[in-house]
């Protein structure tokens, strides 16, 4: 064994963040490398139902990386959504399924592909190294999957994610449409949340050469209950574009069983 590898997804952690992590580390850790996940921030609710159903723990927190430490980022490569210190750390690999905007000093392992989630990048991972995946590990990469597709309804699914899927939930020992519907129940219940929070469910900060923007997402599976709440998100939207100085700020409620959604957009930029 190695350095130690810290293996984490991107801040405000989503299923596919957590799950990647540990997958992907626990891959690592088969290969010879010391290899531990992390996450970057408070677990969803729909994330605490995945672990707890495949009983896996969640990872300990990591407040920021320096220059001694060795890092794989799964499912971001931008640092505007990773650990604090990451430009100076030592970036070792990156798995993800996003655009890529990327610049590094050394060489290094960047595996990308345009898939609908990095927990399918990860299945092929294990079959190309030839680790076995147990019941655990098969549930952690089926939810991502299940998470980031909206259950297969996501524009950005593809036939091999389903496939994988299939595939994933024999060895997992579920059936993919009641687990998949209870999970993403499990995520979607805001009611107890205030609006802050609820903007900053599954929130992402982008900074373009011209422009700062973010963008927000919630889950529902009745959109008439977000909106409902529309003039106090609305408050809380105005807030973050003062204090984060953005030039627009967009909220997106989608309805993960009719795979529509409607949104809220604000800022000086917002047409
Ligand atoms: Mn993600
Ligand atoms: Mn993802």
């Amino acid at each position: 064994m190695g350095n130690k590898l810290y293996v984490f997804g991107h801040t405000k952690p989503d299923t596919d963040s957590i799950a990647s992590a540990i997958v992907f580390a626990r891959l690592q850790k088969a290969l010879g490398i010391d290899a531990v996940a992390y996450k970057l921030g408070e677990v969803n609710k729909e994330t605490k139902y995945a672990l707890k159903t495949f009983e896996v723990e969640e990872p300990q927190t990591l407040t920021s990386v320096d220059e001694n430490c060795e890092v794989a980022l799964v499912d971001h490569n931008e640092f505007s959504q990773s650990a604090q210190g990451i430009e100076k750390a030592k970036i070792k690999m990156v798995v993800d399924h996003h655009k890529i905007k990327f610049e590094t000093k050394e060489p290094m392992y960047f595996i990308a592909e345009p898939l609908g989630c990095t927990g399918t990048v990860l299945y092929k991972l294990y079959k190309q190294n030839g680790v076995d995946i147990d019941s655990q590990m098969a549930g952690l990469m089926l939810s991502a999957i299940i998470s980031d597709t909206l259950l297969f309804k996501s524009p950005t699914c593809t036939e091999f994610d389903k496939e994988v899927a299939t595939k994933l939930a024999s060895l997992a020992g579920v059936d993919v449409e009641s687990y998949g519907k209870e999970m993403l129940k499990a995520g979607t219940d805001i009611s107890e949340f205030t609006p802050f929070q609820v903007i900053n469910m599954d929130s992402k900060e982008f900074d373009d050469e011209h422009i700062k923007f973010e963008i927000s997402q919630v889950n529902a599976i009745d959109l008439n209950s977000v909106f409902s709440r529309q003039s106090e998100l609305e408050d809380a939207i105005n807030k973050e574009i003062k204090e984060k100085n953005l030039d627009f700020y967009m909220f997106a409620a989608t309805d993960i069983l009719n795979a529509n959604s409607k949104i809220i957009a604000i800022g000086n930029k917002a047409d």
